[in-house]
């Protein structure tokens, strides 16, 4: 049962002192009591308290981390059903499987693969996330394991096989960056339980079908397990949709521990073509999918899956934004164009990318809209003619250019006169409504006489 903020507070040392980066004990403990801070911030709560609240506050979904350092992955941690109730915590994971019993030549390819294939979006670097090997004999769990680690060192590592003897070794062969253990089903759970205590790693549990893992998975929980991510055995696209639903309802709603966990899936088992796995793949990690499991890597297919995974798991209650700034673009100076824009993140990096495509050094203004577009932010008032003059007052970019012309989005035609009116010093120009429109503009652009 969740604890409130004041039931938090009365365990708390209550010093207001601010050493957990709140300023008073009060404010702290409504934090947690969110979700939004950690009890182990507080230097001075108890052990006995830390355990309390920590139980009490953990999330119905456990969170697990696979890896260490640039290959660290973390799954679960959820404590909602829809994104527009609070927010989800930690991306799908895009696992790229490889069998110990490739060919060296195609198995290194797809490693370099995975290490190569990395995307910029609004500031954000998106990459496959995980490795996962299956033991099929042929070079070894721990063979291929350290290849991964040399040729993706950036990927976390997931061991698939029944031989808790070779994961252990291969577990051993990646040190401090712990791969996940998959593979604890009904005959082996206690073997995977006792090597989850001796390696310190997360296990995978392979069921049947739901019943089935909810008996090994409970099994696990009753032996002292916490950290596991759980397969319910679907193998088709419709029974992994239900089970991850029925997984999530019955954690969230029901606090049904055995289920509490995030879920891995294989659309690489559910069709015979990647594009097909990767359509699969998109409809489970828009329900609950904690990881994905995809047979190969191809960068057409990677990429919208990497960007639904950016759409779903920022947070919608904190529009992405971009600081409030003067940001130099390729070197300007005294001559160069001046456009102002607001702070989305996604126009920043739109608008900035086009500048830069168009090599004409130019001053970029970003004002502060809370994260609204252009026309939203307009139309909400936060992006007006006196708010804009106010902000290019202050900015100081009057003293960094010798001419005193702004160009303002063409979708903010309408607040031209109104601009010339508050900024009588200033010519103010329509600039494009487009952002792919910006280099041929600005190519032509002279300043206004
Ligand atoms: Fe209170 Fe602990 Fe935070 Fe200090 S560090 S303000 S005692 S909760």
């Amino acid at each position: 049962m969740a604890l409130t903020g004041i039931q938090i507070l009365k365990m708390l040392p209550k010093k207001n002192c601010g050493e957990c980066s709140i300023p008073t004990c009060l404010a702290f403990a409504m934090k947690v009591a969110a979700g939004q801070a950690e009890i182990e911030a507080c230097p001075y709560v108890s052990e006995e308290a830390k355990q309390t609240i920590g139980e009490a506050s953990a999330p119905p979904i456990r969170t697990v981390k696979i890896g260490s350092g640039d290959a660290a992955f973390t799954s679960g941690g959820e404590t909602c059903l829809f994104r527009h109730e609070k927010r989800f915590e930690n991306q799908t994971g895009i696992a790229i499987l490889v069998s110990t019993d490739e060919a060296a030549d195609s198995m290194e390819a797809k490693l370099r693969k995975i290490n190569d294939l990395e995307y910029e979006r609004v500031g954000v670097m998106m990459r496959t996330n995980l490795v996962a090997i299956r033991d099929n004999g042929g070079a070894g769990l721990a063979e291929v394991a350290k290849k991964a680690m040399e040729l993706a060192p950036k990927a976390a590592i997931i061991l698939m096989s029944s031989d808790t003897a070779a994961l252990k070794e291969a577990a051993e062969a990646c040190g401090e960056n712990k791969p996940m253990l998959y593979g604890a089903d009904g005959d082996n759970w206690k073997d995977f339980a006792a090597l989850a205590k001796d390696t310190g790693c997360v296990i995978g549990v392979k069921g049947k079908n739901l019943d089935d893992t909810v008996e090994v998975a409970g099994n696990l929980v009753d032996a002292g397990i916490k950290d596991m991510v759980i397969d319910t055995g679907a193998r088709t696209m419709r029974e992994a949709f239900e089970d991850n639903i029925v997984a999530r309802r019955s954690a969230i709603k029901e606090k049904f521990k055995p289920l509490g966990f995030p879920t891995i899936t294989f659309p690489c088992e559910m069709a015979d073509d990647l594009m097909m796995e990767a359509m699969i793949a998109s409809v489970l990690m828009a329900k609950y999918a904690g990881i994905v499991v995809l047979s190969d890597i191809q960068g057409d297919v990677l990429f919208p899956l990497l960007l639904e995974q950016l759409n779903i798991f920022t947070d919608p209650q904190r529009p992405m934004v971009v600081q409030e700034d003067i940001y130099p673009i390729s070197g300007p100076d005294e001559n160069s164009p001046v456009l102002i824009t607001c702070n989305f993140s996604l126009t920043y990096f739109i608008v900035s990318g086009e500048i830069e495509g168009s090599k004409v050094p130019s001053w970029l203004l970003i004002k502060d809209t809370e994260g609204l577009s252009v026309l939203t932010a307009w139309a909400a008032g936060k992006f007006g003619a006196d708010l804009i003059a106010m902000f290019v007052k202050k900015s100081g970019i009057g003293d960094k250019v010798k001419h005193h012309e702004l160009i303002i989005p063409g979708y903010l035609a309408t607040i031209k006169g109104e601009l010339e009116e508050e900024l009588p010093d200033w010519t103010i120009t329509i600039g494009p409504r487009e952002a792919g429109h910006l280099p041929a503009f600005l190519k032509e652009w002279q300043p206004a006489a």
